[in-house]
């Protein structure tokens, strides 16, 4: 019998997740970083909490949805590392959506089994290389990032990759040079996205950080000229 991936929630109806797309979000358990702006820390440990469904239950909503949503999102967590995902992606195909995935590309291996199943990807690019481990918590992790980026690019799957900044952490230098590297290996969608505090898992991290207005400005009209598609998300 195959394994089901482990679903932590679902949000029912989106249009910010995947682009043009009607689309819902279904979120799976366990993360193997520790983002200290994580917004959603009972996503990380691998075992399921309180608010738990299950697969039947997601499939359930699936069939129901036929002809009303395009798409559907495996995010997390970190959906890769759900042993059964591939098959719940092709299920998802045959009821007839679209499949985009939100990945911290932490194993190359894993996205590779499933490349060819996806319409769209999100994959975060944490931070340059260097300054990786302050930001994820762990070390050892740029090296499949950047496979995953690699494998993206060898394939004819739309994504965009996207860094998310808490002013403590990354500086506007530190992304000028993440973005310069992301712009020479070939990414030609690029997006920021604030960290305004809240629920962080790191408590340092729950008032929001704020950049300097000029600053700010600058930095969003470099980051425009370095990519065609550029977003800045508050
Ligand atoms: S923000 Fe970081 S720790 Fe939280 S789910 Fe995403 S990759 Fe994992």
């Amino acid at each position: 019998m195959s394994t089901a991936p482990q679903i932590s929630g679902i949000t029912p109806l989106t249009t910010i997740d995947f682009p043009d797309h009607l689309a819902c979000v279904v979120y799976t358990q366990g993360c193997p970083l520790r983002c200290g702006y994580c917004q959603n820390p009972h996503l990380i440990p691998f075992e399921s909490g309180d608010g738990a469904i299950s697969w039947g239950q997601v499939l359930d909503f699936l069939q129901q949805r036929r002809g009303l949503l395009e798409a559907v999102v495996f995010s997390g967590g970190e959906p890769t590392l759900q042993p059964g995902l591939r098959a719940a992606m092709l299920t998802a195909i045959e009821l007839g959506y679209k499949v985009g995935l939100h990945s911290a590309g932490v194993s190359a291996r894993h996205l590779a089994e499933l490349l060819g199943l996806l319409d769209w990807v999100g994959l975060d690019v944490k931070a340059p290389d260097h300054l990786y481990p302050q930001v994820t918590g762990r070390t050892h992790q740029p090296g499949q990032n950047r496979r995953c980026l690699e494998l993206l690019l060898e394939s004819s799957t739309a994504f965009e990759c996207r860094t998310t900044v808490d002013w403590r952490l990354l500086q506007p230098d530190d992304l000028l040079q993440l973005a310069q590297q992301l712009q020479q290996q070939g990414v030609q969608h690029y997006a920021l996205q604030i960290n305004h505090g809240g629920h962080c898992l790191d408590p340092r991290l729950r008032q929001p950080a704020l950049i300097d207005p000029g600053q700010k400005a600058l930095l969003k009209a470099r980051l425009e000229g370095i990519f065609p598609h550029f977003e800045w998300r508050e």
